[in-house]
């Protein structure tokens, strides 16, 4: 089954059979490895070893995500939200449930923020700290640059949390050249091609170290994470981590550097977007977003009419061994299509041909492609 979904993504056969072994996470081996783990998420991130540091959390996207805001944001604090997507509704009640305030900047999904929407929302709002926003918007599919966030927000003099989920990886960034970026958050299995189960943050130490306890939540402290590593070592945890989700990750980043590191990635899924994008067009199918707001990560398209029923489409695309998305996150209704993971530019080919054969199957090609 080719997985074209915004993950967890499509893996290489490698990375998943370092799942097979049993392993204690507190051995010395696996402390070393784990520690190099870290070494090289901080280098994937553009950090600087000692100055920034990667901060691992068992669970899914959305508990790194609440464990940075927790973090750094204090309760009641006020933050900056750019609404433009599904997944910044996410953290708005992730926020507002540990007593977190948002100041949404309200935009259309269709777009990214501009620098003179965050300009003129932090000079209306004195109040607000911090910026929180989504990098790529995994609902539709774009993308609001950390380089206009952090422009902005450096102007301001406000910090800055990035929710680099669906990002990290592909869309460049440098930690070290954000000086205003609190935290940059991921999971191993979108663009990094690794396997669900763990998150990790990419942090400054010394606002990190100065936040300690700020969290309310003994799981969730980012700070705390921070300290055990500084007393006990970058192999340390202080719960049971997901060792096996670890290690697969481990072979991701070597197959990633094996490719060409984050420049690579992006061109091989920008061509895989192209391909999509090109190819539903010639199927008479409108993409949700314009071509210059289009990221490289999610593809979306109008509903068409006739028989077209998403559940049906989606079964219909499975028999020939294609997996999407059954539910769609914009106002109007779409499906959307992952170009992310170990997924080539011939996989690309053929889900497009694939999607012509299961529309007209359906009786859903808006006209005879
Ligand atoms: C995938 C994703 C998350 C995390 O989702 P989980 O289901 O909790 O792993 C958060 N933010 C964005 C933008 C995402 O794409």
């Amino acid at each position: 089954m080719l997985l074209l979904i915004p993950g967890p993504v499509q893996t290489d056969p490698r990375v998943r059979a370092a799942m097979t072994a049993d392993i204690a996470p507190w051995d010395l081996d696996f402390r070393a490895e784990y520690a190099a783990i870290r070494a090289k998420v901080t280098e994937i991130a553009g950090g600087i070893p000692g100055r920034h540091a990667t901060l691992p959390l068992q669970g899914s996207g959305h508990f790194i995500v609440e464990a940075a805001i927790r973090t750094f944001i204090p309760a009641g604090g006020c933050f900056l939200l750019p609404m433009n997507g599904t997944y910044a509704a996410r953290i708005h009640r992730l926020a507002s449930e540990a007593g977190r305030v948002p100041v949404t900047l309200e935009l259309p999904d269709t777009r990214p923020v501009t620098e003179a929407e965050l300009d003129a929302a932090f000079a209306a709002h004195p109040e607000v700290t911090h910026l929180c926003a989504v990098v790529s918007e995994t609902g539709t599919g774009i993308i609001n640059d950390p380089e206009v966030l952090g422009a902005a927000a450096r102007r301001a003099g406000k910090r800055v949390l990035l929710d680099a989920v669906s990002a990290f990886g592909a869309w460049p960034f440098r930690l070290a050249d954000h000086p205003e970026v609190d935290a940059i958050t991921f999971t191993p299995n979108k663009c990094l091609e690794g396997l669900p189960g763990c998150g990790f943050a990419v942090c400054p130490v010394e606002h990190t170290r100065a936040r300690l306890g700020q969290a309310g939540s003994w799981s969730l402290d980012l700070a705390d994470v921070l300290l055990r590593a500084e007393r006990n070592g970058s192999g340390s945890s202080r719960f049971t981590p997901a060792p096996q989700v670890l290690r697969a990750f481990g072979v991701a980043m070597r197959l990633y550097e094996e490719e060409g590191g984050q420049p690579a990635r992006l061109a091989r899924y920008r061509e895989n977007m192209r391909i999509l994008r090109e190819g539903m067009e010639a199927l008479g199918l409108r993409p949700y977003l314009a071509v210059e707001h289009q990221g490289p990560i999610i593809g979306t398209f109008h509903q068409p009419g006739g028989g077209f029923e998403l559940q049906r489409f989606v079964d219909a695309l499975k028999r020939r061994g294609v997996l999407i998305s059954n539910f769609y996150n914009t106002e109007e209704p779409t499906f959307r299509v992952g170009c992310i993971g170990a997924v080539t530019p011939d996989d690309m080919r053929r889900a497009v041909s694939a999607m012509g054969d299961a529309l007209r199957e359906l009786d859903a090609l808006p006209h005879t492609a």
